[in-house]
């Protein structure tokens, strides 16, 4: 058995992965009661390097972002109106 080698020349690409990440804030009271809650913010990356900041979330297109990064990997507390 043989191993085939190539000298091409190695292509390196920035594929698609989104990730979304949803803004909150926290709250406690005396130190021990935790309250949070989803600023309305979000922020969309992709390791293409397309990135929104933070924008308010129902103002983001998520049918186009789909069409052009691909499914988004949501990250944190998922944001639940
Ligand atoms: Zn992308």
């Amino acid at each position: 058995m043989s191993t085939a080698t190539t000298t091409a020349p190695q292509t390196w690409t920035t594929p698609h992965q989104l990730t979304v990440l949803h803004q909150h804030q926290e709250s406690t009271v005396d130190g021990v009661w935790k309250s949070r809650r989803h600023t309305g913010l979000s922020l969309l990356v992709c390791n293409c390097g397309h990135s929104t900041g933070w924008v308010a979330t129902e103002d983001l297109d998520m049918d186009q972002v789909k069409r052009e990064h691909g499914q988004a990997e949501p990250m944190g507390t998922p944001f639940v109106p």
